[in-house]
């Protein structure tokens, strides 16, 4: 078993991040496995070293040791760009220069249970020769479901909320998720999904342990598996730490900081107790 922690470096650990962090070192560490460190830190522009520092020594703090060396995405752009490239070489990507409020404004109402804006497909007819400075990078979602075989887009899941098989339908994805940016000029230049699904296969992940919140992107992230001929890791979506209001907890949310648990005399235990891991 090869586990990984993959926070961003844009804030404080806090509570939930512990629990995500521990409840992945256990696991590997129970079955004689290995457990990474990987920094996701595309968005430039709010990563921070000083964030990634005090996230390493709140892990060590926990008595979470990592296996190798941390591996950083900033490194690897050339590396998810020339699969980009493979991608638009493919017809797979378009450019897109819809806003926020262009998206909303075109879309029909909004969907019960569905945690984002669908992207409505408006710049979905434009060839990548159109590409504008400042032109967003969308995957043609339907269109990459259509070069692969069906049957082999599943995935296992062993979290506790979706436990079992999970087979990726066409009809699902276009309708749920839609057409996903991989790609934006700036300082966030490659997309969480794009990264994140490569990094697992390259540090040959062989378990995803997470937050439920990032269940419903996983299609994408194996059908981008699949256009590239990479392994499908196992997914556990794991609970999600709330406050007491039952919201989840965000970087913001400062209060609930490991560092200021350390500060005011917590002990690790005392961590662990409070994500229910003791
Ligand atoms: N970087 C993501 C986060 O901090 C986690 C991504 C993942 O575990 O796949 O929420």
């Amino acid at each position: 078993m090869r586990t990984r922690f993959a926070p961003s470096p844009t804030g404080p650990l806090h509570l939930g991040h512990a629990y995500s962090a521990i409840l992945a070192h256990d696991m590997a560490r129970r079955a004689g496995g290995e457990f990474l460190l990987r920094m996701e830190d595309t968005d430039l522009g709010r990563s921070k070293p000083e964030w990634e520092a005090l996230i390493r020594e709140d892990l060590s703090w926990l008595g979470l040791r990592w296996d190798g060396p941390v591996h950083r995405q900033s490194g690897h752009i050339p590396d998810y760009n020339s699969r980009l490239e493979t991608l638009a070489d493919s017809g797979l990507l378009y450019p897109c220069s819809c806003s926020r409020a262009d998206i909303r404004n075109a879309a029909s109402a909004p969907q019960e249970g569905v945690a984002h804006q669908i992207y409505p497909g408006t710049c979905r007819h434009r060839p990548m020769s159109d590409r504008k400075p400042g032109d967003a990078l969308r995957l043609n979602l339907g269109r990459a479901f259509d070069q692969i075989d069906p049957d082999a887009l599943v995935f296992t899941e062993t979290g506790e909320c979706h436990r079992g098989q999970h087979r990726i339908s066409r009809a699902k994805v276009v309708s749920e998720i839609g057409d996903v940016v991989l790609s934006r000029k700036g300082e966030n230049i490659v997309a969480y999904f794009l990264a994140s699904a490569f990094d697992d296969a390259d540090q040959r992940i062989s378990h995803v342990i997470r937050g439920e919140d990032l269940f419903g992107f996983t299609p994408v992230q194996v059908i981008l598996q699949h256009l590239f001929g990479l392994p499908t890791p196992i997914y556990h979506h794991h609970r999600l730490i709330r406050d007491a209001a039952g919201k989840r907890l965000a970087k913001r949310d400062d209060a609930r900081a490991i560092s200021k648990y350390r500060a005011e005399g917590a002990s690790p235990a005392d961590i662990r107790r409070m994500v229910g891991l003791a």
